[in-house]
């Protein structure tokens, strides 16, 4: 038997509710903010994730799905959105049209990770880029919408996290202090904080290593190092939440993984999913949109993993997803009416009714037995002496109440069982 590919998962029909749900919220809340849905391609040439997200980072040194197709164009599945955003509002000069663009989206994405709880080779993120506009307003606002969609979800354990990079110049000159503080005991680190002393000396904060965070303890933070517009935007950005009644700590150490933030960076993590605690995370950008070839333009986003966020649902009980059911279940009581049922049927669901049958001529006990495991609504008879008379028994199953109804006037048939 072939199955699912390793770190692949089916969604099941049983489980679409809640991606529903969740999806519903996301359009809701996005619209409401006045974002507009953008759709990009699942692959796209691989210098774009190599230039836009950084040769040193993890996505791109270790994790990206490339392979080269048949033209020998080497071609990526999209592991993240922001640089796909990024090359379709250069591609189609978006700025030009509007000086201020506000996306948002939902999209599968692919990373050849090594598969664990949180954590899968084809996953699927909402999220939102603001392009256009470098007023930490925007930073502001897309916390509280990430912030706003895992509350509707009814989740509670819920930690902001929030940090400044500050610019590149200001960054720079931290890099070096840093360098100089972890120069003593480089050889003392974790291997892979080795490699990323030379390569991307900020993610040594990532580094889950207990005696990596030991000799972390006490080296300079970037935050006491960041220029004096970064230090102002901070400030607004905390004011506005706390005006939000958001609630946020600041963590000096979050640095995120990518090489293109600017500013404001920010995470919401969850008490009750596990060690990938992480539901999503952002920040501002203001240089990649040049870095990707158009003109200088700043911006700022965040993704949230769709399939953590419901398992933190999941384990804070906190959806509330009524039990599926349908309008009306047909009941074949004579076998030779299997064309009479098919065109009843279709008609009631030209009426917009959620309607089901049986296929399988299958006794009227089992029928029966079908409509309620289906949680139908009314039970229709079909056949028998009443049949006859052109009239079919109507059964409400919630109450139990039975009456005869006219078969030929399914209009009105249908507005009653809407009611
Ligand atoms: P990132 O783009 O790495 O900042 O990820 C943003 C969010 O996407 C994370 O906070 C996770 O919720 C989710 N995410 C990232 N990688 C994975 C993965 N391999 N499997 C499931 N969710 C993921």
């Amino acid at each position: 038997m072939i199955k699912a590919i390793t770190g692949t998962k089916d969604i099941l029909p049983p489980e679409i509710p809640k991606w529903k749900l969740l999806e519903s919220i996301v359009n809701n809340v996005f619209k409401n903010f006045n974002y507009k849905e953008i759709r990009t391609p699942i692959f796209e040439e691989t210098s774009l994730f190599a230039r836009g997200i950084g040769e040193e980072t993890d996505i791109v040194g270790k994790e990206m799905y490339t392979f080269l197709d048949r033209s020998q164009t080497s071609v990526t599945l999209k592991p993240e959105m922001t640089a796909s955003v990024v090359r379709a509002f250069n591609e189609h000069s978006l700025g030009k049209l509007q000086s201020l663009n506000k996306f948002f989206y939902i999209s599968p994405m692919f990373r050849q990770e090594r598969p664990q709880a949180g954590r899968q080779r084809q996953f699927h993120q909402f999220g939102s880029e603001a392009i256009g506009g470098s007023s930490p307003l925007l930073d502001a606002e897309l916390i509280i919408i990430a912030y706003n969609i895992l509350k509707l979800l009814g989740l509670k354990d819920l930690t902001v996290k929030i940090n400044s990079l500050g610019v590149p110049q200001s960054r720079e000159k931290y890099k070096n202090l840093l360098r100089e503080f972890l120069s003593g005991s480089k050889n003392y680190l974790s291997e892979d904080s080795r490699k990323r002393f030379d390569q991307n000396i900020l993610r040594i904060f990532d580094s889950k290593v207990e005696s990596d965070q030991e000799i972390l303890k006490n080296a300079p933070l970037m935050i006491d190092y960041i220029d004096e517009e970064s230090k102002n935007d901070f400030e607004v950005v905390k004011n506005l939440l706390a005006e939000s009644k958001v609630p946020f700590e600041i963590d000096p150490k979050l640095v995120r993984g990518l090489d293109y933030y600017t500013k404001t960076t920010f995470e919401i993590v969850s008490g009750k999913v596990g060690s990938q605690s992480a539901l999503c995370g952002g920040g501002r950008y203001d240089l990649l949109v040049e870095q990707l070839g158009g003109a200088p333009t700043p911006g700022v986003g965040f993704a949230a993993g769709m399939e953590r966020i419901l398992l933190a649902c999941e384990n804070e009980n906190s959806l509330n997803i009524p039990k599926e059911e349908i309008d009306l279940y047909i009941i074949k009581i004579d076998k030779d009416l299997s064309s009479k049922v098919f065109e009843l049927s279709l008609n009631f669901r030209n009426d917009n009714l959620v309607v089901e049958f049986d296929y399988l001529d299958r006794s009227v006990k089992a029928q029966m037995r079908e409509a309620n495991k289906l949680n139908a609504k009314f039970v229709l008879f079909l056949g028998g002496d009443e049949y006859k008379s052109g009239k079919l028994n109507l059964k409400n199953m919630s109450t139990g109440e039975q009456q005869l109804v006219d078969v030929n006037n399914y209009h009105q048939l249908s507005e009653f069982i809407k009611k």
